[in-house]
């Protein structure tokens, strides 16, 4: 999974209500409550709106927790049996570090960017067939029975959170089901999330790091993560946008 550094500013990739350039970026808080889920009995709907809070101050530079864990939940690490002649290895963009740096103060961020699964995503708004959907509490997904691989919804994201497959898949996850010649990006973890789990980045941020990482329900007040935005604020990427994203961050 690549690390990449940025150049750009700190205030474009935040944006604000003068900037419209398009995104440029190519490729805390300890986790206090557990089960945070959905309960496997309840059904999906919009009472609910799950997201997560992401803590930059906590986010280790070198730090690849969530990465590793990302790749090991969705069987993402295909490196081993590409099927390239080159045997190169090709790298889903589910999660990434990324690096800002702010050019009026030099300071440095590293953050994890994943689908922000936006509220108004314009992933699905271009996508022809339906593929691209956004369920009722929020997560934005891909079926890829139905994606026929046209890249729109990659065009149309501004956060180049997704990826395209374009290699043979080998030993594949049961709970994580992907596709050669599809597009696909970060679900949220949305088996777990279905059956009262963390997510698996949110997991081991917890386990193994600092604890940077919220997930929980938006829209209820005495959640974690809303207690923690009310409390302490937080910010969205490229609000300027208008996407309104389900991740959010501190720190930046
Ligand atoms: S971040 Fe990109 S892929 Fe995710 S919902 Fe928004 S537009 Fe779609
Ligand atoms: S929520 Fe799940 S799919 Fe999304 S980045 Fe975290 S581990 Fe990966």
């Amino acid at each position: 999974m690549s690390k990449e550094t940025t150049n750009q500013s700190r205030r474009q990739f935040l944006g604000n209500a003068s900037t419209v350039a398009a995104l440029s970026i190519a490729p805390g808080v300890m986790l206090s409550q557990v089960a945070q889920a959905k309960p496997n009995d309840q059904e999906v709907n919009d009472s609910v709106r799950w997201g997560l809070l992401i803590d930059t101050n906590k986010c280790a530079k070198d730090c690849t927790a969530c990465i590793t864990a990302c790749s090991d939940e969705h069987g993402l690490d295909n490196s081993t049996h590409s099927d390239r002649p080159d045997n190169a290895k090709i790298d889903a963009q589910w999660i990434r570090k990324v690096t800002i740096r702010d050019t009026e103060t030099s300071h440095v961020t590293t953050l994890p960017l994943m689908c922000q699964h936006c509220e108004n995503p314009p992933c699905v708004d271009v996508c022809p067939t339906g593929a691209s959907f956004k369920r009722e509490d929020g997560i934005v997904l891909v079926d890829k029975h139905i994606c026929i691989g046209c890249r729109y919804c990659m065009m149309a994201c501004p956060y180049k959170a997704r990826s395209f497959v374009h290699e043979d898949l080998h030993n594949q996850k049961p709970d994580t089901p992907r596709g050669k010649g599809t597009v696909e990006s970060c679900n949220l973890c949305v088996v777990r999330v279905d059956n009262d789990r963390q997510p698996a980045c949110v997991e081991a941020c917890a386990d193994e790091a600092e604890g940077a990482i919220i997930f929980g329900d938006l829209k209820n007040p005495n959640s974690e993560i809303s207690r923690q935005l009310a409390q302490h604020g937080g910010t969205r990427i490229r609000a300027d946008l208008g996407l309104n994203p389900g991740v959010r961050y501190q720190g930046i």
